[in-house]
């Protein structure tokens, strides 16, 4: 039989699920043209504007003359560089692990580990609402896998007690990518700790911006207090750059080198990506007034939007979705903001459950006081429409 591939696509046009890229024609900044429009943008994960730092490019510059473009090779055929090492080194330090481990992107690095880890017989227990590259690892991993509720501990104790023995594996965004909340992460780790078992902690959205010193998730935990033992962040997010990389004991590492076949069998990142995000990773430990701004600009949009009664949900991350129920709906608010010079991008099952569409409005440290007034403005007047 032939596949039907008209009929999927027309399927998916009619419950309002089509997707389509928008073509843009310049790099990230607060300020996007599309065909000579201005559109002032909310939609990226460029949370502390180092995307087009000239600091940021003048390094990737810098490493594409010494070490070319392409990195020719896997990490274990000689495709590991001086700036590839040195940077698991400072990232290992950043975040107060023995070692870390570059892979390629944060969804490879999600399937390496559980693909290495994870045995017939062993268990994931796996947040509701995790990233799709977490639940694709679980999935194609050799593990049994629970899907506990959104951040119910409660209910991932009762998924333990009932569980067979066996390594046991909890895996859990950090700052939860579609809605901003975070994982109750002391909580978490002990009740892996009790049952033996380990956490993996996926900060693609807390590092660089979480914590006082934007070391992630893990920064709020007290002193001394139990850490993940897995902890993976990616790097094209607050780190403006590309790739990603999983922390932890030595051990660890050496068992994902050994093992982790996403690891394995792949060209490793380019040398001047590695020699960029070490740029990158010196702006967010030294600029801390980035992540001070950003938090001006949280607090501000959501004191705006609650004097505006919009639809906010539980977030003090730059990701403040606003809850539209219906695909239709979120995809009219998001064409109301584009008609308006503004880009926020509607989110849609299956990204997110059934009836919860939104705007996922995501703020960045390049963004001023004045953008997000704009933004509130806009937002306002869609709103007083709708009534
Ligand atoms: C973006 C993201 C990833 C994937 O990282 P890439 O480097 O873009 O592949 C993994 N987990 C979460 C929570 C993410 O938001």
């Amino acid at each position: 039989m032939t596949f039907d591939l008209a009929a999927r696509l027309a399927e998916r046009r009619s419950s309002g699920l089509y997707r389509e890229r928008l073509v843009l024609a310049d790099g990230q900044s607060p300020l996007r043209y599309q065909q000579g429009a201005e559109l002032l943008s909310f939609c990226s994960n460029d949370y502390l504007g180092l995307a087009s730092h000239p600091v940021v490019v003048a390094a990737l510059q810098q490493g594409a003359e010494r070490y070319g473009v392409g990195s020719g090779a896997s990490h274990l055929i000689g495709g590991h560089t001086e700036p590839h090492h040195q940077l698991e080194e400072e990232l290992a330090d950043f975040v107060g692990r023995e070692r870390a481990l570059l892979f390629s992107t944060g969804y490879m690095a999600n399937l390496g580990v559980l693909g290495a880890l994870l045995q017939p017989g062993d268990r994931v227990y796996s947040d509701q609402l995790n990233h799709a590259s977490l639940i694709d690892a679980a999935r194609l991993s050799r593990g049994d896998v629970s899907v506990y509720p959104h951040l119910d501990l409660a209910g991932l104790s009762r998924q333990f007690d009932a569980g067979q023995p066996g390594h046991a594996l909890v895996i859990s965004d950090g700052v939860f990518s579609m809605d901003g909340d975070q994982v109750p992460l002391a909580g978490l780790v002990d009740i892996a700790r009790k049952h033996n078992g380990w956490t993996l902690i996926d900060d693609a959205h807390g590092l660089g911006v979480v914590g006082p010193s934007g070391r992630g998730s893990c920064e709020l935990l007290p002193p001394g207090g139990c850490q993940p033992e897995i902890l993976m962040g990616t790097l094209g997010k607050a780190f403006g750059t590309f790739g990603a990389f999983v922390a932890g004991s030595a051990e660890l590492i050496e068992t994902l080198i050994q093992f982790a076949r996403s690891y394995i069998y792949t060209t490793a990142l380019p040398p001047a990506v590695a020699v960029a995000t070490l740029a990158a990773l010196r702006l967010v430990r030294e600029e801390g007034w980035r992540r001070t701004h950003l938090r001006t600009l949280i607090d501000r949009f959501r004191a705006g939007a609650q004097a505006q009664g919009l639809p906010l949900m539980d977030s003090l991350t730059p990701i403040q979705p606003l809850l539209m129920g219906g695909a239709e709906r979120a995809m009219s608010w998001s064409q109301g903001l584009a008609d308006q010079g503004i880009l926020v991008t509607a989110i849609r099952p299956p990204t997110v459950p059934a009836d919860s569409a939104r705007l996922r409005i995501t703020f960045s440290a390049a963004h001023s006081e004045v953008q997000v007034d704009q933004l509130l403005q806009v937002l306002g007047r869609l709103q007083e429409l709708e009534e």
